[in-house]
């Protein structure tokens, strides 16, 4: 059974994509899609030995072999530039996807649709999406296990749409889609980085006042306005 996180980050999934899920690990997510039906195709990418290893069994030992498969290599490299239309990268933190995609984009030329899902600092990835000509198209925040993750789905677009007549700096941060549907994880994962925030400040304002302590002390007071006003 696959994980609620991976889970709604298979439901993203186009059918009859040709599937590429880099930082792939035990490979549950390419098993899952082509189980599923969904897709026929699928490249499951590692780069560490071992989870590379457990990837290789896991699709032997669901006789997926002729539909997965598996390659040891860093990032999109794994690729050739028009293979993958639909690529996930999910479980690491928004700035490792960031530089996965950055560093790989050469790969994307047939790529329809990426699947995003970062445990932490999704904004660095709103932020390369901007860069790069891809339309945020969804988001979806959820709590499993006490973790909350964020699920980013983009095609290729207009970068600039979701985030209309909204603060850039605030949806690059919250998410434009996140931000207006306010549901109850987003809150509680929201209130808590604010209560970090201020806490980090407090702190700052006990200390001795150095340039450095005076800039980090603006950093939150920025992001605590800005979880203000959002929340
Ligand atoms: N994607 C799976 C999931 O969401 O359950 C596994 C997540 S696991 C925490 C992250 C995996 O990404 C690890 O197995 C790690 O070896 C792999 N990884 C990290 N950096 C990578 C890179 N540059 N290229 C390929 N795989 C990478």
């Amino acid at each position: 059974k696959l994980s609620k996180r991976l889970h709604a980050v298979a439901n993203f999934i186009p059918s009859g994509a040709v599937l590429a899920d880099i930082g792939s690990d035990h490979a549950y997510l390419p098993s899952y899609a082509v189980i599923s039906g969904n897709v026929q195709k699928a490249i499951a990418g590692e780069v560490v030995e071992g989870p590379y290893q457990s990837a290789v069994k896991q699709v032997e030992r669901t006789g997926l072999t002729k539909q997965i498969d598996v390659r040891k290599g860093d990032g999109l490299s794994v690729l050739s530039p028009s293979e993958a239309t639909c690529v996930t990268i999910a479980g690491m933190g928004g700035g490792l996807i960031a530089k996965i995609l950055e560093e790989g984009k050469s790969k994307l030329d047939k790529t329809e649709r990426l699947i995003l899902q970062p445990n932490v600092n999704a904004n660095f990835i709103r932020t390369w999406l901007i860069e790069n000509g891809w339309e945020l198209i969804k988001e979806e925040i959820l709590e499993e296990d006490m973790k909350i993750y964020e699920v980013l789905v983009a095609e290729k677009g207009e970068p600039l749409n979701p985030y209309r007549g909204k603060k850039q700096e605030s949806a690059i941060l919250f998410g434009p889609f996140l931000m207006e549907e306010k549901n109850d994880v987003f809150i509680k994962k929201w209130k808590h980085e604010k209560r970090h925030w201020e806490s980090v400040a407090a702190q700052i304002d006990k200390g001795k006042n150095t340039d450095e302590s005076m800039s980090r002390r603006e950093e939150m007071e920025t992001l605590i306005t800005m979880a203000s006003e959002v929340l």
